[in-house]
């Protein structure tokens, strides 16, 4: 059997879906588990809903229908007025609706995972029911009755025992009857809450898939032919790799290549499951193979992770940073839930390159300013190149001051800021 994932972009509108139907049908009788995400930018705007909601703010109502509508503009243009599908989003909507009823008890992060999972549900439903009606047999599957999670809502962490054990009860038998469809990026506590793995978890849920599962291979259905050596929307000249190991694809991942979630990895390699990476628009493509032991010689792969911060602390006295704050501060960091993407210490300063999310930021600032000075720098970038050489990394500082800079074996890494014009001034 084989596992694939397709993410938002693919299930975007109705041809989307009627595309994603085709290949599927393409791979006929091929046991096929279908992890899905919600489609196109609906986790945006159930973000959108959930702090309209939380907030009580009162674009709540448009909010949610923004939602609304859009899924049943693609449910009118796949099936016919009297289809069942309507009763079933429509059943999915309520839930949401009831707990709009009353004001939010529950933590922030708690009631996101019990709102945003809707995007998933209803998308699933959506094309379950498209495949089944369109002569494909498919069965729905609820992912939170495969996927145990600890109750860390936003980032729920798989529990490797009863996962595994829920897969193997229930998807075999389903399998003998057609495909089977199950919402990528959504799981559940013991308690039965609803959970989620962290955004674009919907790969990490493929894999978790194909690890219990003991899959031949997995697939990630993109709208890029494979993994590019950079982004083609920031670079010229990108390449397609055609095959990279595991290994690399962890390091490129774990960098910020957006290309597939960097916990993806890891559940494929402990069972040696190749992992392919193909485009939705040309499936016919190969695509990207990562696997088991590939010694290749890489071309230097460049990524570009926009929207960071750098942090500097000092002590208010000028005093070391001695090994005892920077445990106080990586305690800090991990209260506020900030993944370090950099770092350097000087004698009396700290610095670290994080992601700019105002939320885990602010906190983060106000535990830090009671013990440091704190300089923060908004609008960097962290740039890392792979197998780098040097005209490569010389093209990329063109116009940037270079803030900090660290090189390991053949990893290149930078933060990074526009040098600013200065504007001329004439007589
Ligand atoms: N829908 C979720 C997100 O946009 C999960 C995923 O697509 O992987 O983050």
């Amino acid at each position: 059997m084989k596992v694939f994932k397709f993410g938002g972009a693919s299930v975007k509108d109705a041809d989307s879906i009627r595309n994603m139907a085709k290949i599927i049908d393409s791979y006929s009788p091929e046991q096929l588990f279908i992890v899905v995400s919600a489609m196109g930018k609906i986790t945006n705007a159930l973000e959108d809903v959930i702090k309209s909601y939380f907030y009580k703010r009162d674009d709540l109502n448009a909010n949610w229908q923004i939602v609304k509508d859009y899924h049943f503009s693609i449910v009118k243009d796949l099936f016919s007025e009297s289809h069942p599908v309507y009763d079933k989003v429509n059943a999915l909507f309520s839930i949401a609706e009831k707990r709009f009823e009353q004001a939010a008890t529950e933590s922030f992060d708690c009631v996101y995972d019990q709102i945003v999972s809707t995007g998933e549900l209803v998308s699933t439903t959506i094309i379950q029911q498209y495949l089944d009606s369109n002569g494909i047999p498919a069965t729905w599957l609820d992912a939170r009755k495969l996927i145990r999670t600890n109750d860390t809502f936003r980032e729920g962490k798989v529990d490797w025992t009863v996962t595994p054990e829920q897969f193997k009860a229930t998807v075999p038998s389903l399998l003998k009857k057609g495909c089977v469809v199950t919402q990528g990026f959504i799981g559940s506590a013991a308690n039965g809450m609803t959970t989620t793995l962290g955004r674009e978890g919907s790969d990490f849920t493929a894999a978790i898939a194909a690890f219990c599962l003991d899959a031949k291979n997995m697939t990630v259905w993109k709208d890029v032919p494979g993994i590019l050596t950079a982004d083609p929307r920031l670079f010229k000249n990108v390449a397609k790799l055609d095959r990279i190991s595991f290994r690399e694809a962890i390091e490129m991942t774990y960098y910020g290549a957006k290309v597939i979630h960097p916990k993806t990895i890891k559940p494929l390699q402990n069972k040696s499951i190749p992992l392919l990476v193909k485009s939705f628009i040309d499936p016919k493509g190969e695509g990207t193979m990562i696997s088991e032991n590939l010694e290749a010689a890489y071309p230097p792969v460049i990524v570009v992770e926009r929207h960071q911060a750098l942090i500097q602390v000092a002590r208010m006295d000028f005093s070391f940073v001695d090994e005892e704050s920077l445990s106080e501060l990586f305690a800090l960091f991990a209260h506020h839930r900030i993944k370090v993407n950099m770092m350097q210490n000087t004698a009396i300063g700290f610095s670290i390159c994080i992601d700019n999310v105002e939320e885990r930021i602010h906190g983060l600032l106000k535990d830090l300013r009671e013990f440091y000075k704190v300089f923060k720098d908004n609008h960097v970038e962290l740039i890392t190149v792979r197998h780098y050489k040097k005209s490569i990394v010389d093209q990329l500082q063109q116009g940037k001051m270079v803030l900090l800079e660290e090189r390991i074996r053949g990893t290149l890494k930078m933060v990074v800021k526009d040098i600013p014009i200065m504007e001329r001034i004439d007589k």
